[in-house]
């Protein structure tokens, strides 16, 4: 038999392992505390939304007109939840600039749209030189959802429709911005990092800018994805359709329409870096696109931003290269089936009438031969 005071020493040590164990685990078993979003970070239609009941702004909420604006914070990450949310006004003010909705640096929110949402903010020309921002978030954002969001602004003295600091995900939306007209700058979508666009309709549209740049989207490096992008830059010192001097790339069917309006010092349709599929057309009065292209697929550009003049063919480059400056509208895939059908017993033919000598159907057509089914009325045998 064992003496006592060792037993004892044995449980003591025991319960001092079990003591070490747990503090050892307690690191990686530790709960991830869900951090609310404090007063003043989140504001929506010129409220704070952390102090309203249920975090939910409804049509009690000045120019607001219908749905409703809801905070929540049962996930892992806070989502601001629109639903058919409608509001008009002068938004949030932090005494200088207004916002439609407005998330205060270091909080991190994404946004889920469902049904028609749109935020407007009124004109804002007189004080010290006002801005005007549709959506303002510091922090990374997803916005996603089933529904759509239209963000417009009145005059101001810098426009931002949704300015995006830290980059943005858009997927699965329809987002179209309307910003006014800004003499310091007027841009439909800025982000100052990779604005990722997937699966979702984006159309941009800038105001006329006086003394500095029209942008209709201007970010750091984009991705698209499975999208169409109507982006269009206004009248400026500076008018860009789309540009993102890092990099760019466009995948799968995604088609991207960038158009700059005549401009004093530069009027640049788009920067482009790859296109391998899909679709894009630009066009700016300096140039068309400013940046090196690589093309899998063929295009064509003009001599003039309409696409009237010296009409001309882009060959296929696997290696980046500037393309010729003189192109003010290019287009890619140069080439557009022009088709028409025709039957023959179980033979459907689609034929290209477009002759320009650049269809990748083999002699300009191509069958479809249909097999008659087993089964030909539904639920028979
Ligand atoms: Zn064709």
């Amino acid at each position: 038999m064992k003496p006592k005071s060792l037993n004892l020493f044995r449980k003591v040590l025991g319960i001092f392992l079990s003591v070490i164990l747990v503090a050892t685990l307690m690191p990686s078993m530790s709960v991830k505390v869900k951090a609310a979003i404090g007063t003043g970070k989140l504001f929506v239609a010129g409220v704070d939304i952390t102090t309203q009941s249920n975090k939910t702004i409804t049509t009690s909420t000045t120019g607001v007109t219908s749905g409703t604006a809801v905070l929540d914070e049962s996930g892992t990450r806070p989502v601001l939840k629109l639903n058919n949310f409608q509001y008009k006004g002068d938004g949030y003010s932090d005494g200088r600039n207004y916002y439609g909705l407005f998330v205060a640096s270091g909080t991190n929110i994404d946004i889920e749209l469902t049904n028609d949402n749109k935020l407007e903010l009124n004109d804002h020309t007189t004080g010290t030189q006002p801005g005007n921002y549709g959506v303002n978030l510091n922090n990374s954002t997803t916005i996603s959802g089933t529904g759509s969001l239209e963000v417009k602004t009145g005059a101001s003295y810098s426009n931002k429709g949704l300015y995006f600091l830290s980059g943005a995900t858009i997927s699965g939306v329809s987002i179209t911005v309307n910003v006014g007209d800004a003499p310091n700058g007027s841009t439909g979508i800025l982000s100052g990092n990779t604005l990722t666009i997937q699966n979702s309709t984006i159309k941009s549209t800038a105001g006329k800018s006086t003394n500095s740049t029209s942008s209709g989207i201007d970010c750091t490096k984009l991705i698209v994805e499975n999208s169409i992008i109507e982006s269009h830059g206004n009248r400026g010192s500076e008018s860009y359709g789309i540009t993102s001097p890092n990099s760019y790339s466009i995948s799968d069917s995604s088609t991207i329409i960038a158009t700059a309006d005549a401009a004093t010092v530069y009027s640049l349709g788009t920067t482009l870096f790859e296109i391998s599929r899909g679709s894009l057309v630009a066009s700016g009065y300096t140039q068309a696109v400013y940046r090196p292209v690589k093309n899998t697929i063929k295009g064509v550009g003009w001599t003039n931003p309409e696409g009237t003049t010296g009409k001309t063919t882009i060959d296929v480059s696997e290696t980046a290269r500037e393309l010729d400056s003189s192109l003010k509208k290019v287009k890619f895939p140069g080439h557009d089936h022009s088709l028409t059908y025709s039957a023959s017993s179980a033979v459907i033919t689609a034929t290209c009438a477009n002759t320009d000598g650049e269809c990748d159907l083999t002699d300009n057509k191509v069958d479809l031969t249909i097999v008659k089914p087993a089964r030909t009325t539904y639920g028979g045998t």
